[in-house]
């Protein structure tokens, strides 16, 4: 097994405007920093993020079978 990830998780931070380590809490978690709530995301992310997932469900079979046309 690699190295504990842990330590070098980040979240979010929308006042750093960055990826920041925060403090756990029940339901939220706070920036370190500026103690603000952080995401898991910036929204920027978690529209590619979105975006990613659409692409992939709706992204044609290019290589399916032809259909048949006479
Ligand atoms: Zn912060």
């Amino acid at each position: 097994m690699d190295s504990i990830d842990y330590y070098k998780e980040t979240k979010w931070c929308e006042q750093c405007q960055g990826y920041v380590r925060f403090l756990m809490s029940v339901e939220t978690s706070f920036c370190v920093q500026c103690g603000s709530k952080v995401r898991l995301f910036s929204k920027k992310d978690m529209e590619a993020f979105h975006l990613q997932i659409a692409e992939n469900k709706s992204s044609p079979k290019k290589r399916g079978r032809r259909s048949r046309a006479s």
